[in-house]
């Protein structure tokens, strides 16, 4: 779909507008279905609270993220459906007070899945309601009022380290789903050089590869969402489906960035996370420990780590972080990015880190220090001890 932006006119501007006037940021007027400043205003802060990326126009992740936005906790009744579960702004609402109450939901994702229904039927099993797992007027009340009683730690984010942990410090066995950006017609940010054209998706699969090769020589289970040459673009949802279908304990996401200003220059790195402090604390320690790895042992300028809710971090089951590894559109990243030799440091960064992750606290290591190739021998260490 083509996004809705400035300029534009008609049914969907009128329906984007009246969704952005419930959510107070845009002021109502009657019969308006022209997409002005004031509306790219609103889209734009509306994207910047969400964690979604800031461009002022509606694309497809924009909109559901929109169309998911206009249901309130109260507005509707919940419960399980299969197949089409109900996906909405009040069910992730629900999501994070019971989060908090300490049930296990899995990730605040907003879609009334089993696990969801199971949290209720718990909850609703220990208040003496009846437990059927939907969430009515009764179960609504019951949830607010002991919701805020409930204060302190995120229960889920402490469950997601154990777990973590308690999968062992050894790469051997153990799946990552790869996924190069863009691909097929898509070819990410594209930079024209005299005859030579340069772009983020053959540079996203060249870095893929490459940790391919490198993960797999230390015993990982590797996966690539795609290959060099995929005709059909796929999109975040298919890749964050295919990621939890293979049971992936881990996703990197690799990008390559660019922008209007050619002194726009750096690596930055992306985990899970929205404006008001839910984070995935693994994802977080995974994109920090990325971002690092990279930038002493490259020297790319550091354009930190950020929390977003993209579908591709907030849908996946497992610790997922996005990469942008450099701007295409900077003269002097870009001859970096073009060098073999370059996208083998950026490789073996991203193996220091994921083998970092899998170290216990005690027995981590200084950024720069892994040398991978003689991973498999580090990794055997504590296997075996
Ligand atoms: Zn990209």
């Amino acid at each position: 779909m083509r996004p809705i932006r400035r300029d534009d006119q008609g049914p969907a501007v009128a329906e984007i507008r009246s969704i952005l006037v419930s959510l107070d940021l845009l002021e109502p007027a009657p019969g308006a279905d022209f997409f002005d400043p004031t509306t790219e205003h609103a889209v734009r802060a509306f994207q910047q609270c969400r964690g979604l990326s800031i461009d002022g126009r509606v694309g497809a992740e924009t909109w559901r993220a929109l169309d998911a936005a206009r249901w309130r906790l109260g507005d509707r009744s919940l419960y399980h459906s299969v197949p089409d579960p109900l996906v909405g702004e009040d069910v992730r609402a629900l999501q994070e007070r019971l989060l908090e109450m300490g049930y296990d939901v899995g990730r605040a994702d907003g879609i009334y899945g089993g696990r969801t229904a199971h949290a209720v039927t718990q909850f609703q099993r220990e208040v003496g309601l009846t437990a059927d797992g939907s969430c009515g007027p009764y179960t609504m009340h019951a949830i607010r009022r002991l919701g805020r009683k409930v204060v302190g730690g995120r229960p889920q984010w402490l469950r997601e380290v154990d777990a973590f942990r308690q999968s062992g410090p050894n790469l051997v066995g153990k799946t990552i789903l790869v996924d190069p950006g863009h691909g097929g017609p898509d070819r990410g940010v594209v930079v024209a050089e005299g005859e030579l054209r340069w772009s983020e998706a053959d540079l996203a699969y060249d870095l893929a590869a490459r940790l391919e090769g490198r993960l797999a020589a230390a015993g990982m289970r590797v996966h690539l969402t795609r290959g060099p040459m995929t005709d059909q673009a796929l999109s975040d949802p298919e890749r964050t489906r295919f990621a939890n279908e293979i049971g992936a304990d881990l996703l990197i996401s690799i990008h390559v960035d660019g922008h209007a200003n050619p002194a726009a220059e750096g690596v930055a790195t992306y985990h899970y996370g929205t404006g008001n402090g839910v984070t995935s604390t693994v994802g977080e320690r995974l994109a920090g420990l990325v971002q690092r790895e990279i930038v002493v042992r490259t020297g790319l300028h550091d354009c930190r780590v950020h929390a977003k809710s993209w579908e591709l971090l907030r849908l996946t089951r497992m610790p997922a972080v996005r990469v942008d590894v450099g701007y295409l559109t900077s003269a002097g990243d870009r001859r970096r990015l073009i060098q073999p030799a370059f996208r083998d440091q950026v490789a073996e960064a991203l193996v220091a880190a994921v083998q970092r992750m899998y170290y216990p606290v005690e027995l981590d290591v200084p950024t720069g220090s892994i040398d991978v190739r003689t991973l498999r021998a580090v990794v055997d260490v504590p296997a075996t001890a």
